[in-house]
């Protein structure tokens, strides 16, 4: 199975994506987490990404789709993924309706999040994750189960993102309604789309996914 999950910055993709490959054996494929990876390693992908990343733009759609094209050709990822943050753009859809093509697999689902505005942000600014395993928190809506102690591997260290601030945060939601809000009408058209309510607590947006899945069984 394979899918995306779509939505606006701190709508809960990575949170959802977390969860479900865990619970049905897919690939978690974050663009965003990759790009961050490159700009830690110092590529050269992460040199151009970084100063983009920081002010909140989009990096370019030649980079991102070719670091997605390469991971999606890896043999884990045969048995299906779960595309966070990626595709962004029409562009990068079509390109990805061409890799997919040619190596005759397909898109299941197109989960849209849809989550309020206003409630972006406060999840945004909340955010920390492990800085060992990378599993996601929140300061209110997910704290860890024992203060300091990260629940997935126990780590004790966490990081918080250069570009969950306000000024970046606007200019993450103007990209996302500029560039990749298209995406919604352009699969739903495909016959692609399930929107999913994302105002809910976490486990229960995860079981409105999950009916949307239980569709293909
Ligand atoms: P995205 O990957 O879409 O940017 P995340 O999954 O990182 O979003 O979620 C953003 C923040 O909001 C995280 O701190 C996460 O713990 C929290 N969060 C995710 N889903 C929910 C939810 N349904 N209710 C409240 N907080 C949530
Ligand atoms: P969020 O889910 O909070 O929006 P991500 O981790 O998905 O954050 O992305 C962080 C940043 O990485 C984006 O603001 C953007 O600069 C870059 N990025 C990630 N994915 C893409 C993509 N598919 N196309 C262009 N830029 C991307
Ligand atoms: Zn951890």
């Amino acid at each position: 199975m394979n899918l995306i999950l779509l939505g606006p910055p701190g709508a809960g993709k990575g949170t959802q994506a977390e969860t479900l490959s865990a619970k049905h054996g897919l690939v978690q494929l974050s663009t965003g987490a990759m790009l961050r990876a490159a700009v830690k390693a110092g590529t050269e992908v992460g040199l151009k990404a970084k100063s983009i990343m920081e002010k909140g733009g989009l990096v370019s759609d030649d980079i991102v789709v070719r670091i997605i094209k390469d991971r999606i050709a890896e043999p884990d990822c045969q048995g299906g993924f779960i595309l966070d943050g990626f595709p962004r753009t029409l562009p990068q859809a079509a390109a990805l309706e061409k890799m997919l093509k040619s190596s005759k697999k397909k898109l299941d689902f197109v989960i849209e999040l849809k989550v309020d505005d206003k409630a972006l942000i406060e999840r945004i600014s909340g955010r920390f994750s492990c800085a060992k395993c990378g599993a996601g928190y929140h300061d209110t809506f997910k704290q860890t189960k024992v203060a300091g102690v990260c629940d997935s591997c126990g780590n004790k260290e966490f990081i918080r993102r250069a570009d969950d601030n306000v000024e970046t945060v606007q200019n993450r939601l103007l990209a996302y309604y500029k560039e990749t809000s298209p995406l919604i009408g352009y699969y739903f058209a495909k016959g692609l789309l399930d929107s999913v309510d994302g105002m809910g607590a976490i486990d229960q947006v995860g079981g409105s996914i999950e009916k949307v899945l239980a569709k293909l069984d």
